[in-house]
């Protein structure tokens, strides 16, 4: 039977009105149904319905609070509001070069297990992706005594141009094809909804959760591994783009017709900047025989092979010169650098420093503060987690609407 315009509206407000309610939640762990009312704006009675649905779906569960008044002993324990951890297992994923990393949470991010798989092809077809993706979920729900069958969603990061809502990946240095179709592939090869997203705009969520991004409104994470991404949160939101190709820093042009990129084009900065980009020329410059990793060039570097500090040294001012452009773009509160640690400090010394203030538009006041995090990959898994925690809320909180008409 079609539904209403004006029915499909009032379900789409009941349930913006629960994810709201449940944010609310997951934001202050524990809260009274009369504090979430205030804190959103929003009629009691409203907030009552709300709850009950999120009760009965079991998605919150009630704890009691402090008694309401502190001299009696008679006065009444409050009633809290919770998550329910237990309701859901979801696991995060993150696909790097030479390893994948699975994290298994609950409903409120509390870690399970962790677990990394090592991967013997950078890029694949991808059918083989999505089958090595289980093989890892499998092994990681394994060794946590759980099954595949007991996750409720799985978020998948990695790097490149993705659609996000749906599933579509324009291009990834992951997959040897470009413009795939992720959902159809993802439902063969897993029980339950997976969700893909790009790997930085994961790191950007996670800071804002847990990290040096929280409470702020606007700022950027540029994320260093072997390429360069950026995740740009905007008004508390983040922001993707129209086509969710949005956010590409490290394919920002820094040199016309220069540095041949692994995206196809030509200048970009992380032909620059990037791990491929410094190996290569590293293996052209250097003194010493074919240096494979970063860390060769790092070791050489501080070992005084002036070629292979000449190297990293272009690579600081090319970086520079890239943040100086996203501070004149958007001004934002605070920049934040995410890599491992002992990868990236030749990307925030002094000289690099020094080329970014002369880089941005002179005005009299502060720059915006750059801070460096150092994150491992299980940082990054537990960022793909968060997002599939808030993807799952969203499904969930659906069905209820679904189940109720
Ligand atoms: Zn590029």
């Amino acid at each position: 039977m079609l539904k209403s315009k004006a029915s499909s509206n009032a379900t789409d407000q009941r349930n913006t009105t629960r994810l709201r309610v449940l944010d609310q939640i997951r934001a202050t762990r524990a809260i009274s149904r009369i504090d979430i009312a205030t804190a959103l704006d929003t009629s009691p009675a409203t907030i009552t319905s709300a709850t009950a649905d999120l009760l009965s779906a079991g998605l919150i569960q009630e704890t009691e609070g402090e008694p309401q008044s502190k001299s009696a002993r008679r006065g009444r324990p409050r009633v809290l509001l919770k998550l329910h951890g237990g309701c859901h297992i979801i696991a995060g994923v993150k696909v790097a070069r030479h390893q994948i990393s699975v994290i298994l949470v609950d409903f409120e991010g509390t870690e399970i297990a962790s677990y990394t798989h090592p991967l013997d092809e950078a890029r694949m077809a991808p059918e083989a992706f999505t089958r090595t993706i289980r093989s890892a979920l499998d092994l990681a729900c394994g060794a946590a005594n759980h099954s595949l069958t007991d996750l409720s969603g799985v978020c998948i990061g990695i790097a490149g141009l993705i659609d996000a809502e749906k599933n579509f990946v324009h291009w990834s240095s992951s997959l040897t094809e470009r413009n795939v179709d992720l959902s159809p592939l993802l439902s063969k090869a897993l029980p339950c909804p997976a969700f893909i997203e790009n790997d930085a705009n994961l790191v950007a969520k996670a800071e804002q959760l847990f990290g040096l991004g929280k409470g702020l409104k606007t700022f950027l994470v540029v994320t260093i591994e072997h390429g360069i991404g950026l995740g740009i949160v905007f008004d508390g939101k983040l922001y993707r783009g129209e086509r969710g190709c949005g956010a590409e820093f490290g394919h920002l042009k820094v040199q016309l017709d220069g540095a041949l990129c692994q995206c196809g084009q030509r200048g970009c900065l992380e032909a620059y900047v990037g791990e491929y980009a410094l190996i290569r020329e590293a293996t052209i410059a250097s003194q010493m025989t074919d240096p494979k990793t970063l860390s060769d060039i790092l070791s050489a570097a501080q070992a005084g092979d002036t070629r292979s500090i000449s190297v990293l040294s272009r690579a600081g001012q090319m970086f520079g010169m890239g943040l100086s452009n996203l501070i004149n773009l958007f001004d934002p509160e605070c920049i934040i650098l995410s890599g491992t640690r002992g990868s990236f400090e030749y990307l925030h010394s002094e000289e690099v420093m020094a080329r970014v203030k002369s880089g941005v538009v002179s005005v009299d006041a502060p720059l915006p503060e750059i801070k460096v995090n150092h994150w491992g990959d299980s940082m990054w898994a537990k960022g793909a987690a968060a997002y599939g925690i808030e993807q799952v809320s969203i499904l969930k909180v659906r069905e209820l609407a679904a189940n109720a008409n």
